[in-house]
């Protein structure tokens, strides 16, 4: 039984005043294409059916909701729920967008997938899901980025895409969207854009959010039967926002779930480098839509590091903007310090190794469990496992 609250209206684009759609006339052309296709399948019992198979089939949903026993005696709070994302096919929560999306381009009868990527995951998962479907695959990635992901460049490769390297600018992520958007206006009769994250213009958010919902559908269901009631306080590292929105929006009419959002809080909100729009950003437009951004007064982008490259990004999904500045989800900061310390807490006492992203979440948990009662529960979510990131720490503590 489904126990979230249906869309019944199409939406306009807009989460209060964030969101919309500020694109060239061609780009908007081809976008409104996609939103058509979207309504028109999205609800289509044989499209439903097709998408559960694959959901369980291919990238093994439901996962657990983990009871993390060590991890919560330690802290000596409320109990810490993990959901399971890392478990999933090819180790993060990206895969359920990734085959939403080329499910319905397949649908629209495109030939060709096109993607953007920066430190590669959201590349890789797309050509994982083209292989899959023997759909012709191109990915658009940053000069300097494929030299600094070279083994992500090779497993795009093994797994049939063709790798393009964008040569303008700083050759990196921003000059690999503008090469992705280039190739869609050029070729959207054809071809479809898989966007990676609950950002862009409309109707990527909110498309996004669609298939990453099946998080907090299953978080929700798993812990109404695990605890008899809903958690106290649901929480997710938020990059683009994708993850978190995924978890969030299925709990968002029951307002005495708490909801935070844990950004990338770098070297320091005050004195370092961060990219923690909502934290420390102000409104503005970035890559065709209005949400936070990182930004100096004159609105030129600021400088953004995270010890996590996937949420290394000045923006940030426009419902999460929204859900900010209405005041229902809360937005922190923590920073690459406390995320590698619970990367380690965590590995340490639950044989979880998390990804850096998520251990950000990780660390909040962390944080806040101790002030909160044993009868009260925390759902963290687990956004994709570690392996990828065990080099990076290993020289990082070395
Ligand atoms: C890409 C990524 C993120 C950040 O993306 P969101 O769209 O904010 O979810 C978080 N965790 C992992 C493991 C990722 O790969």
């Amino acid at each position: 039984m489904s126990v979230v609250k249906q869309e019944l209206v199409k939406e306009t684009g807009y989460y209060g005043e964030f969101g919309g759609s500020f694109v060239p006339e061609e780009l908007q052309k081809a976008l409104d294409h996609i939103e058509e296709n979207f309504y028109k399948f999205k609800d289509d019992p044989d499209f439903i059916e097709e998408l559960d198979y694959y959901n369980r089939e291919y990238i093994g949903r439901p996962n657990p909701l983990y009871l993390a026993e060590r991890l919560t005696e330690k802290l000596g709070g409320a109990k810490i729920y993990l959901k399971r994302e890392e478990l999933n096919h090819t180790g993060s929560h990206k895969i359920n967008n990734v085959l939403g999306q080329v499910l319905l381009a397949k649908r629209m009868g495109a030939k060709r997938v096109i993607a953007e990527t920066g430190a590669g995951q959201h590349g890789v998962a797309t050509a994982t899901a083209c292989a899959m479907f023997g759909m012709e695959c191109v990915i658009y990635m940053g000069e300097e980025d494929t030299r600094r992901q070279a083994l992500n460049v090779f497993r795009m490769e093994l797994l049939g895409a063709k790798v393009v390297a964008a040569t303008e600018g700083s050759r990196t992520l921003k000059e690999a969207v503008d090469a992705a958007l280039n190739d869609l206006m050029e070729n959207y009769k054809n071809t479809y854009y898989m966007l990676g994250s609950a950002v862009g213009p409309h109707p990527y958010p909110m498309i996004v959010r669609h298939f990453q919902a099946v998080i907090g559908r299953e978080a929700r269901q798993q812990i109404l039967e695990k605890e008899g009631k809903l958690p106290d306080v649901i929480m997710a590292c938020v990059g683009g926002g994708s993850n978190a929105i995924g978890l969030f929006h299925p709990f968002e009419a029951d307002k005495d779930v708490k909801i935070i959002g844990v950004e990338p809080g770098g070297t320091g909100i005050e004195a370092g480098i961060h990219a923690a729009p909502l934290v420390a950003g102000t409104p503005g437009v970035i890559h065709g839509f209005k949400c936070y951004v990182v930004q100096k007064e004159d609105g030129t982008l600021k400088d953004t590091h995270s010890i996590a490259a996937g949420l290394d990004y000045p923006g940030v999904g426009p419902q999460h903007s929204h859900l900010k500045a209405s005041g229902r989800a809360e937005y922190v900061a923590i920073t690459d310090k406390e995320a590698l310390d619970a990367f380690q807490l965590l590995s340490k006492l639950e044989g979880i190794i998390p990804a850096l992203e998520s251990s950000h979440a990780v660390a909040h948990a962390i944080k806040i469990a101790p002030q909160m009662s044993k009868d009260q529960t925390i759902i963290v979510n687990l956004s994709g496992r570690g392996d990828k990131d065990v080099q990076q720490v290993f020289e990082m503590l070395k």
